[in-house]
């Protein structure tokens, strides 16, 4: 069994990962509106991704006798610039990967090693997230005033989208 403690850190991040997936999509709805579709399509992606990482902490909590008890999630606010967004996606995983020790600590603290065990797996995921968004974050800063630049870029985040039409335009022979 969770204790009462561990189980409202649980609850605490499944809402974080739900404002997160609703964040991502609010940014991505950002970069679409401008015709920034490939931007638009990796951080939709992101969004299923965070909403992934929530339902496998609702798992979590329900398999180890839990109650799920989701709280009001935060409105995402409005956005002024790629580099403004890319900035606040960088902050946001750091505030995550944070969260994660925080859980990772009260899990020590009980000698919970289930709790260990499962966090590990998000421990890894926020290195390869903070890596990620840090990169673009980057590139975004190099090219925020290139117009070519920001499409080429554009065309880079959306490369899974082109890989699907793909796709759809040359059925497997
Ligand atoms: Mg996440």
């Amino acid at each position: 069994m969770l204790s009462e403690q561990m189980e409202a850190a649980f609850n605490e991040q499944i809402t974080a990962e739900l404002y997160a997936s609703n964040l991502y999509l609010a940014m991505g709805a950002y970069f679409d509106a401008q015709a920034y579709r490939g931007f638009g399509h990796w951080l939709r992606m992101q969004s299923e991704e965070e909403r992934q990482h929530a339902l496998r902490i609702v798992d979590i909590v329900v398999d180890r006798g839990g109650t799920v008890d989701i709280q009001a999630i935060e409105a995402c606010g409005s956005f002024e610039s790629p580099l403004a967004i890319f900035e606040q996606v960088v902050a946001q995983e750091q505030r995550v990967t944070q969260t994660f020790h925080v859980l990772s600590e009260l899990a020590e603290q009980e000698r919970d090693h289930t709790t260990l065990v499962e966090l590990e797996w998000f421990l890894l995921e926020q290195v390869e997230e903070e890596r990620v968004s840090r990169d673009i974050l980057k590139k975004v800063e190099r090219l925020q005033d290139s117009a070519s630049g920001m499409l080429e870029l554009d065309r880079e985040l959306g490369g899974r989208m082109v890989a699907e039409e793909q796709e759809e335009a040359e059925p497997q022979q």
